[in-house]
Order: C-alpha cells, then sequence, then structure tokens
C-alpha cells in the first residue's frame, strides 16, 4: 500500500487561527509518470470536492491491489482559506476576501521565473532537458517571496503541479456543461478525456491572459521552445487542464462518481494506474478557440429570464434572455432583450437570476473567433 497524506500547516496565519491543506499521495515518490489533481481552488466550486472523494475511493481501491504505477497526487480541497469565507450566511470562494483577487489568477509566470538561468544549460536530448526545466521550475517556486496565507497556499499547490505530467484542476461555472479548457498543444491529445467526461465544449488558448493555474504549467513549454529552438524541448511535457464540472448546483454523488472513473480512466491511459480503461464514449464536440467563446455581458442592472436552455443552439441575433428593469412598469425601459452575438451552442447560464450591468449572463461556444475577444478572454 503505497497511500499517505501529508499535512501542510499554512504560514502567515492570524493569531489563533491554523488552516491546513491535505495532500493524498499515491503511488512510488520516484516514479517517472506524475499527476496532480486538486479540487476546488474557487472554493465555492463545490461539484469538485465530491469529485475528488470519489477518486480517492477509486485510488485507494487499486492501491489495495498494487496497480499505482506512477505517482498521483490528490488535493481534494485546494483552497482552506476560501472554505472559510462565509458573509452573513453566503459562502464566498471565488476572491480572497482579505484583497488577494480572484484565486486563479496571476500565478507565478514559470517561464520568466526560469528563462534565464537555463541559457547555456540545456542539451541536445528532449528528456534531459525536459527534466532539467522541472528542476529549475520547482527550484523557483520553492524561491517565491512568500509572506501571507494566500502566497504560502499558491506555493504549496505551484510547487505539486510544477513537476507532473497531468494537471486537473477541478472547477465548476455558475450554471453550465461540463467543459475543459486546454492549450492548443494538447488537442487533439485531451480527446479522449473529454469524450470520457461527455464534454460539452473544449475551449483552446495559448495565454488566456489571466495567469490562471492550469497555463502556469502548460505554456511555459512552448514559450521555452521558441525560446531556445536550438535545443529540442517538448512543447507537450505538462497536459493541464481545467476541468468545469458542470455548475454550482450539479452537487450529487452519481454525477461525482462518474466524473472520478473518467478522470480515473485519463490516469490509466497515461500507466499512471494500471488496466487498460475501457473504450472512450464518443466525443460530444470539437474543441473550439476561446476567442470564439461569447461572454454575454449585462447592459444594466435587472432581473434575468432565460429563453434558452443550456445546450441549445443559438443563431447569432437570437433572444437568449430577457432582462427586466423592475424600476419600470409597463414601458419600453422595463425590458431588454439580451441577443447573442455569434452562432453556437449556450454552454453557461447565470445561476442567480439578479445581475448588475456587465456582469456576465451566459457563454456561448462559437466557431468563429470574435473580435472583441482580445486580452484578457476570461471571466474575471
Ligand atoms: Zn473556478
Amino acid at each position: 500500500m503505497s497511500h499517505s497524506i501529508e499535512r501542510q500547516i499554512l504560514k502567515g496565519s492570524p493569531p489563533g487561527t491554523q488552516r491546513e491543506l491535505v495532500l493524498h499521495r499515491f503511488g512510488p515518490a520516484e516514479a517517472d509518470a506524475r499527476a496532480y489533481i486538486q479540487a476546488s481552488l474557487h472554493a465555492d466550486e463545490v461539484p469538485a470536492m465530491l469529485v475528488a472523494q470519489h477518486l480517492l475511493e477509486l485510488l485507494k481501491a487499486a492501491d489495495a491491489q498494487a496497480a499505482i504505477k506512477g505517482r498521483i497526487t490528490v488535493v481534494p480541497y485546494a483552497n482552506p482559506l476560501g472554505l472559510s469565507q462565509f458573509v452573513n450566511g453566503v459562502h464566498l470562494g471565488r476572491y480572497n476576501l482579505p484583497g488577494g483577487g480572484n484565486y486563479n489568477r496571476l500565478w507565478p509566470d514559470l517561464y520568466d521565473l526560469i528563462r534565464d538561468e537555463l541559457r547555456g544549460r540545456l542539451g541536445p536530448d528532449a528528456n534531459t532537458n525536459k527534466q532539467l526545466i522541472r528542476q529549475a521550475m520547482k527550484q523557483a517556486v520553492t524561491t517565491l517571496q512568500v509572506h501571507s496565507e494566500l502566497e504560502h497556499l499558491k506555493q504549496l499547490l505551484a510547487r505539486e503541479a510544477c513537476d507532473a505530467d497531468l494537471v486537473l484542476d477541478l472547477h465548476c461555472d455558475d450554471d453550465a456543461l461540463m467543459h475543459l479548457y486546454l492549450t492548443p498543444e494538447h488537442w487533439p491529445a485531451g480527446t479522449d478525456l473529454a469524450a470520457d467526461l461527455e464534454c460539452r465544449a473544449v475551449l483552446l488558448a495559448s495565454d488566456s491572459g489571466g495567469g490562471s493555474f492550469d497555463e502556469a504549467f502548460s505554456t511555459p513549454w512552448p514559450r521555452l521552445a521558441d525560446a531556445f529552438p536550438e535545443h529540442p524541448i517538448p512543447r507537450d511535457a505538462c497536459f493541464s487542464a481545467t476541468v468545469e464540472l458542470r455548475g454550482q448546483a450539479d452537487v450529487d454523488d452519481t454525477l461525482a462518481a462518474e466524473d472520478a472513473r473518467a478522470l480515473y480512466r485519463e490516469l490509466q491511459r497515461r500507466g499512471l494506474v494500471a488496466g487498460l480503461p475501457s473504450p472512450a464514449k464518443a466525443l460530444q464536440c470539437e474543441a473550439t478557440a476561446l476567442e470564439a467563446c461569447e461572454l454575454a455581458k449585462s447592459p444594466a442592472s435587472g432581473i434575468l429570464s432565460y429563453r434558452k436552455n443550456l445546450g441549445e443552439r443559438v443563431a447569432k441575433g437570437d433572444v437568449i434572455a430577457d432582462l427586466v428593469d423592475p424600476s419600470h412598469y409597463g414601458d419600453t425601459a422595463s425590458r431588454q432583450e439580451i441577443r447573442a452575438s455569434t452562432d453556437g451552442v449556450l454552454l453557461t447560464r447565470r445561476l442567480h437570476k439578479y445581475v448588475r450591468a456587465g456582469d456576465n449572463l451566459a457563454k456561448i461556444v462559437g466557431t468563429e473567433p470574435l473580435p472583441e475577444r482580445t486580452g484578457l478572454l476570461l471571466e474575471d
């Protein structure tokens, strides 16, 4: 049995308080193949924590049969800070309330941190270069300046992910269908995972502009390969994905057990767990550019009433929702139609139906890049 549990106490907690991160380790510590899976970095995205519980059960069963071949680390709650953020009884886990912003933004730029020190050290062998780069990444993360609980949390999580071949960051959207965020280097390699999860969208971006957790570990590789073209560097050395496990209200043991089995089969496909997985299900979507995914925003404050359901195909100009202004009644200002700006599939909606001007109302997965989708491609 290889399963062990490690507990890390966060530094920088206020007097009288203490936060703990729990890491479950499976498989040989020095195995070449490594996977890192964490749940609910956005602490209010609860489906991820339930999926992690089911995945731990599967891994414990595999471990009992000596079937774990690679090193697998699972963090079943990645954000103990966010788990305690209740305001007037409402759990708010997306932003660090003391002032650190969105938990899934501004992760360290490992490319920037290690590029200069790699000069003159890379050689002609891709695998040797990969190991050298991973060591440099680990060292860079270890030497990050850490003052606050949030900085320590980020350091601990990044240290686990930076030398993994497979990084799965488990999230969910507001009210949504299953989808994945990937970098283009990992498509079509992610096809089986997307099929197994029954994804309804796979959104590709080489840099979504937000410094998200998944991109912190995948994007340095193609950037380093471009910076050092005279040395072989695998562009796809870290398959890192954000898995959006539907919406916040989709917390259900049956769904979570199925999702965990899909993640488990990916670990099998990659040789981290023994046993040939059953064939992947049929893929339900094509991968599309994140620039082609419309983020529909509210033009004003008001009450949302959707006319389209999740998964419905819409055409440009179709009314997807009405926005009702409760300060008017019986005049043209009382109701506005919200129209799609692209042809596509309605992937997400808003769970809570009272919105402010500028709030995101929906994501519509189109195929044609939209001119306004530049810079930060993610919602805040
Ligand atoms: Zn999230």
